[in-house]
């Protein structure tokens, strides 16, 4: 079978080159005649290769030395729970005598992520979450996920544990801007002022894909690898130092005990090998890396991923104007990395994905908690992959 055009959400497309090395890598890693899959996390071959990782990553980012780059496993979802808990600790070292319903934790809302995010903080407990901002109340029936809110519509605590955001909401197609003029941008400038910020961002899906605006203000960035670098398996941090906390000190002035393999300062004081880390999706996440690097970095597939989803947005307002296709993202709130739409009339969508299917492109069906369309164009995702889908649209929309 040959290979198809894959715009899955993730796991997603990867190079078809990157594949084939790793695919020798599983048999001779470095030519240490081991195979990746089969090799020790502490032999002096993969630290080697797991220091190269973090380092095409700070050196492609611009991650300041403050900042530690961190390696886990348990995916966004565990850093859902990871974010508050050592962020709470933190907390708690800095205002040991505040009670539990005087600690808030800010959330902004834009999509089924941060939502998820902010439930799971709830479900925790040990402080107070605040919707900073729930876009939900600014959409077209107030109750989707359609829009990045305006500047005016952000309320911030004044002393928040955590100020929580999802950069790139994957099963929404929302994505806040880069540019900080944008009214979709994140509003910087509304969080409090002075002082080190607690500020997160959830970066699953847009990682590497272009610069991360403000990076250094922020206390923690993740990610889990299967978008744009990666299998599944490997979740990358960033957290800046002060939040690498003594979590058992904060236990013992009654904050929540955190798991160790969860703890910040734990995966930082071990060089993220406390435990055996994910070594193959490390491995072929380095490989991306490495290649990403050759090609010009974020900086590249920045230029490439807007042309990439100028030209699919262009196709949906096409189809727009022939009343067959409706973009489901208020313009300017429009993600670059998970492009959304609905194919409008009887039958017409299972028609649409069959015919692409029938030309070998896949995974076009959008989440099934919203249906639609959903194309994903991450890093691997080429233009000339796009321009074929792109075709295809505009065969669709004359027939
Ligand atoms: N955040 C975002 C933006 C995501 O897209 C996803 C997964 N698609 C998650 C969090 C959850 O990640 P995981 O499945 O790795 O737990």
């Amino acid at each position: 079978m040959p290979r198809v055009i894959n715009f899955g959400a993730g796991p997603s497309a990867l190079p078809d080159s990157v594949l084939q090395e790793a695919a020798a890598g599983l048999l001779d890693f470095n030519g240490t005649g081991i195979g990746i899959a089969e090799i020790s996390h502490r032999s002096k071959e993969f630290t080697a290769f797991l220091g190269e990782v973090e380092s095409l990553i700070r050196t492609q980012l611009d991650v300041p030395p403050t900042h530690s780059i961190l390696f886990t496993q348990g995916g966004g979802t565990g850093q859902f729970s990871a974010v508050v808990l050592n962020l709470l600790a933190r907390h708690r070292l800095l205002h040991p005598n505040l009670a539990d319903e005087d600690r808030v934790l800010d959330y902004v809302v834009t999509g089924s992520w941060s939502k998820k995010a902010a439930d799971e903080a709830r479900r925790l407990g040990g402080a107070r979450v605040h919707v900073a901002a729930d876009a939900r109340l600014h959409s077209k029936d107030t109750k989707s996920f359609d829009n990045i809110p305006t500047h005016d519509k952000y309320k911030f605590s004044p002393d928040p544990a955590l100020i929580y955001y999802c950069e790139n909401e994957t099963v929404d197609g929302v994505e806040f801007s880069s540019d900080p003029s944008s009214p979709a941008s994140f509003p910087f400038e509304l969080l409090p002022q002075g002082g080190l910020l607690p500020l997160v961002g959830d970066y699953s899906s847009s990682f590497m894909s272009r610069p991360i605006p403000r990076l250094a203000d922020h206390a923690v960035i993740y990610a889990g690898a299967q978008k744009n670098i990666g299998p599944a398996g490997l979740t990358i941090l960033i957290v800046r130092k002060d939040c690498l906390v003594d979590v058992d000190a904060a236990a013992k002035l009654g904050a929540a005990a955190v798991p160790i393999t969860m703890a910040y300062k734990t995966l930082a004081d071990s060089s993220s090998v406390h435990n055996t880390p994910s070594v193959l999706p490390i491995y072929i996440a380095g490989l991306v890396l490495r290649r990403m690097k050759e090609l010009g970095g974020v900086q590249y597939y920045e230029q490439l991923n807007k042309r990439k989803a100028d030209k699919l947005y262009a196709a949906i307002h096409a189809g727009e104007e022939k009343g067959i296709f409706k973009a489901k993202v208020r313009e300017g709130s429009r993600s670059l990395m998970n492009v959304v739409f609905d194919v409008l009339g009887d039958d017409l969508e299972a028609k649409f994905i069959a015919g692409a299917e029938a030309k070998g492109m896949k995974a076009l069906k959008g989440h099934r908690s919203v249906g639609g369309i959903r194309i994903s164009l991450y890093n691997a995702v080429t233009e000339e992959q796009v321009d074929a889908v792109v075709a295809y649209m505009n065969e669709f929309i004359q027939t």
